[in-house]
């Protein structure tokens, strides 16, 4: 059994503080401090270029890679690490469009981050050759599948309501009418069990500042099967994804394993936060995880419908068909979260009416929800909310 209360020991959460908003920015590992102070100090102080070779900061992105392949159900050698999520989900939409080329439609659903609509629309425009994003309601996705569609591209974990698409079903469905799928696992990975082989998904991307706890701007990931590593045309063709980069060759040829999707320097200190924030995971059991995930929504879920009845579910009922977030509409929603931060519980907010709370075992357990409903409840009954200064909007909501 994975024990939480050792798990608390390993971030530093300030006193007075309710954190639910792991889903949005992990909070500090205590040992990324002493990690990006080692590498200042030690590597890149002492170094100097040199730790490239001597440190190993070459390989970051294919080691720390291994580290969360462990945590989303592939092999060693199957995930690089590096760029930003935005990055990640091009290069893998124009790696898969390349495995169809007959093919003209990339589908998605209304419910997907829209960073991944944007980049897909960005790709299509340059690409110029009549390709079509389909953007159906959530619900509607698995009807939308037919052998006009390319490339099925989903965010598993809805990040507005915490609805979660069946992976396995999905992927089962995209191909059998022939196309092939990404899933974006940015609400996903650290939040739950992952299965990719086992789901047989074609390609898959993710964050590492969200529950993986990378810190903010923490690079990305990227994974492709085994299958389609070989056919995965690099559309960012940077040097180190070459298959010899210090051959500095005129011409660009990919690497032959998943290090193609590599493109220019790792951002070394990044790398030594993440990979101390990684370690945290060889005590967790994903499957504990998730229980005690289930155990902290429901109750959150059950306190907060008893005593704030203003408040209207926005997540699925049903917990298996939720993710590690729960949701709750409520038409003042974004004074109403900037009510319960100045209150020490920190949730965040969603454009239109969504407030929005994650549940994180590693550090949050049953005596911090009950808390943070007392709070809320005090907000929600005497209309703390209700205050010109809580309706400003910030610049990050
Ligand atoms: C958080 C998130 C992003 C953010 O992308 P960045 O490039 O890291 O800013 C993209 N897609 C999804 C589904 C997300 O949840």
């Amino acid at each position: 059994m994975t024990d939480f209360s050792r798990t608390r020991q390993l971030f530093d959460l300030p006193d007075g503080v309710i954190y639910l908003d792991g889903n949005s920015l992990g909070p500090l590992p205590k040992a990324a401090v002493a990690a990006v102070n080692r590498l200042m100090t030690e590597e890149w102080g002492k170094d100097l270029i040199r730790a490239w070779n001597t440190r190993g900061w070459i390989a970051k992105p294919r080691t720390v890679g291994d580290r969360i392949a462990r945590l989303i159900g592939t092999p060693p050698n199957s995930v690089v690490v590096g760029d930003t999520l935005s990055i990640k989900v091009y290069q893998a939409l124009a790696s898969a469009l390349a495995l169809r080329p007959q093919r003209r439609v990339i589908l998605s659903d209304s419910g997907n981050f829209p960073s991944d609509l944007y980049m897909a629309e960005g790709l299509i425009a340059l690409l110029d050759r009549g390709y079509e994003l389909r953007t159906p309601e959530p619900e509607d996705v698995e009807a939308a599948i037919n052998e006009d569609v390319a490339v099925v591209m989903l965010t598993e974990v809805d990040y507005r309501t915490g609805r979660i698409h069946d992976m396995g079903g999905v992927t089962a469905k995209v191909h059998a009418a022939g196309a092939v799928t990404i899933w974006d696992l940015a609400h996903s990975a650290g939040a739950m069990p992952i299965d990719l082989v086992g789901a047989r998904a074609d390609f898959a991307v993710g964050c590492t500042y969200k529950y993986l706890n990378g810190g903010p701007g923490a690079p990305a990931f990227i994974y492709v099967a085994e299958q389609h590593i070989a056919g995965a045309r690099p559309a960012l063709s940077g040097w180190l994804g070459h298959g010899a980069p210090f051959d500095f060759d005129l011409h660009y040829r990919p690497a032959e394993t998943v290090e193609r999707l590599r493109i220019g320097t790792p951002p070394l200190l990044s790398f030594a936060a993440l990979e101390a924030a990684l370690e945290v995971w060889d005590e967790v059991d994903l499957h504990d995880l998730r229980a005690r995930s289930i155990e902290l929504s429901e109750l959150f879920i059950a306190e907060v419908e008893a005593r704030c009845p203003e408040l209207a579910l926005a997540s699925p009922r049903d917990p298996n068909r939720r993710g590690s977030q729960v949701s709750f509409r409520f038409p003042d929603g974004y004074a109403a979260m900037q009510a319960l931060i100045a209150r020490g519980v920190i949730g965040d907010f969603r454009a239109p009416d969504i407030m929005r709370f994650g549940f994180t075992p590693l550090y949050i357990g049953r005596e911090d929800i009950l808390a943070a409903v007392d709070i809320l409840e005090d907000v929600m009954t005497n209309r703390l909310w209700d205050n010109a200064t809580y309706r400003r909007r910030a610049a990050v909501t």
